[in-house]
């Protein structure tokens, strides 16, 4: 017989451990496990190892809620990021609960049994569990490789090319002549921190972002926690943060034009008298319809300041043996190129799911709250926000969970799946974010709806109103007891809902999603 766990998590990552946490302060006696398909701990700021890695954006929103971000740095490095994930692990004792090395490849819910039966892969092995509620922590990228998109001639350049996901730990830039291909956090990134030592950097991007330069250490915070010490200080800047980045955020969608002028006026006192901002820092498209990229310190405009670092704007004709030729016939002359043209985004890990003995198809889903699937029961994943930092987010789904598993428990429900009966409701894209990683792999991911709970709300504000403080029982989500899986249709509450034990494969599914 397979192991049974009350909750099983997928992903130890900055999600999966801040989930763990979460279950075990609200349940502690409840048996969970986290399977991991890596061998450590941390998922993105572990697998990241490039020169520079960093958050980017500010740790007292990117920290847990319920464990202070204590270090003076706002902006904090890959490693610093690591280990707070890591300790917060340790210190709760989460860390003996994740198996490492196991990739979950399959997960097939059963009405009858109210569980799902989850299968992995570890070496050659393939492992099952069972478990009540399944929490799928798995981030949103793919692990193997990045997003490289096809380079014409680039098997005839004699350099090295390098994806930063992929760093190779002995890459020795010194003195080298480097081009970063790309205009996203990470190239803003690596550019200054290869400029420190390389010969010189250039960004190539192929049309430009928006930068906004941030104290690494925030003189406000620093005050705060001169007055009332690290810890107190901590929920007051999470908060200020929270307010600063969703007005920030406001303005952009209903000011742009007054956004656009305040980050050029701020980007213009950062650079070179004369520097041709239009063509570098001029992004075709409003702020916030990409994720804005932040530098620390303004490091990026210092480096091309004191001339270790450069921007060339423009499309790549080819790559040559020596570096890359641009359309408008511009050369450029490279030892090592650096592809970093993105992630290639993966929904739920590449889990196949399974409802009563039919495979789910995640585009036919509606996410509800951003955190369930349309007709999958007993099911929560993690995304953060596109817009505010991912852990204000993954906190939040965390404490729904165990505020619905708490509802389940005293009312003696077994299962609990949100369902679409509102005919109001039409199916849109999860996330209405423009940037090219999103619109490549949109199409595999679950809809989002035009109306709540279906609505992906990209605000935090909003989402503690709902997900902390919101009814569990809102008509869209339906309970069932297992004892009354016998009899067929709506119970007597008008809520819960009813399934006959021995219905075939996927009528269920079919039965719950046919309404959308
Ligand atoms: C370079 C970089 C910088 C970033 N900076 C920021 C930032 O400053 N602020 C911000 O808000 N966000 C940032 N992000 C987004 C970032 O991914 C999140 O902040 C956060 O780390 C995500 O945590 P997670 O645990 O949800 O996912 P991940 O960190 O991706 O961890 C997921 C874990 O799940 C495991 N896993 C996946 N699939 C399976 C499976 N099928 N079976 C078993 N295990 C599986 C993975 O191995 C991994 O350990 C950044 C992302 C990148 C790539």
């Amino acid at each position: 017989m397979s192991e049974h766990v009350d909750v099983l998590i997928v992903g130890a990552g900055l999600s999966g451990i801040g989930a763990a946490h979460h279950l075990q302060a609200a349940f502690p006696r409840r048996r969970y496990v986290i399977l991991e398909a890596r061998d450590a701990i941390g998922g993105t700021w572990d697998l990241f190892r490039y020169p520079g890695v960093r958050s980017d954006s500010d740790m007292q929103t990117l920290g847990y809620r319920f464990r202070p971000w204590t270090a003076a740095k706002a902006i904090a490095d890959g490693p610093s990021i690591l280990r707070y994930v890591r300790d917060t692990a340790t210190e709760a004792g989460i860390d003996s609960r994740v198996r490492y090395g196991h990739r979950v490849t399959r997960a097939a819910w059963s009405s009858a049994d109210a569980r799902w039966t989850v299968e992995a892969t570890h070496g050659a092995e393939t492992v099952t569990l069972t478990c009540s509620f399944l929490l799928v922590c798995s981030g949103y990228y793919r692990y193997d490789h990045g997003y490289r998109p096809p380079f014409p001639g680039i098997e005839n350049f004699r350099g090295q090319v390098i994806h930063p996901q992929q760093w190779p730990d002995d890459l020795d830039y010194r003195g080298k002549r480097v081009v970063v291909i790309g205009s996203g956090a990470t190239a803003v990134t690596l550019v200054p921190a290869m400029a420190e030592t390389a010969g010189h950097v250039t960004m190539l991007q192929r049309s430009p972002t928006y930068i906004i330069s941030l104290p690494t250490e925030d003189p406000i915070d620093a005050r705060l926690r001169k007055l009332v010490g690290a810890r107190r200080a901590y929920p007051l800047t999470r908060w200020k943060n929270v307010l600063v980045t969703t007005l920030i955020y406001q303005l952009s969608q209903r000011r742009p034009q007054m956004m656009r002028n305040w980050i050029r006026g701020m980007t213009i006192r950062q650079l070179p008298a004369g520097y041709d901002v239009d063509t570098h820092f001029k992004p075709v498209y409003g702020p916030w319809d990409q994720r804005l990229c932040l530098v620390p310190d303004g490091d990026l405009f210092r480096a091309i300041r004191e001339q270790r670092a450069s921007v060339a704007t423009g499309r790549i004709a080819t790559f040559t043996e020596h570096g890359v030729r641009l359309e408008s016939g511009d050369e450029l002359d490279a030892d090592i190129v650096v592809t970093a043209t993105g992630l290639q985004l993966l929904a739920l890990g590449g889990i196949q799911l399974a409802v009563d003995g039919q495979d789910v198809s995640l585009p036919e889903t509606m996410a509800y709250k951003g955190m369930m699937l349309s007709g999958v029961p007993n099911f929560a994943f993690t995304v953060g926000y596109t817009n505010a930092s991912w852990t204000l987010k993954a906190d939040l789904v965390s404490e729904y969970v165990c505020r619905l598993l708490r509802f389940m428990d005293t009312r003696g429900y077994d299962q609990c799946v949100p369902v679409n009966d509102d005919p109001r409701v039409t199916r849109q894209p999860l996330m209405d974010f423009a940037a090219g990683y999103v619109l490549r792999s949109i199409n595999d991911f679950p809809k989002a709806g035009s109306r709540a709970p279906w609505r992906l709300g990209m605000s935090y504000l909003n989402d503690v109103v709902k997900l902390r403080h919101g009814r569990i029982e809102d008509g869209a989500m339906r309970f069932s007891r297992r004892a009354e899986a016998a009899g067929p249709g709506l119970g007597a509450d008008g809520l819960t809902e009813t399934a006959p034990p021995a219905r075939p494969a996927g009528r269920l599914l079919t039965r719950l999603t046919s309404a959308q």
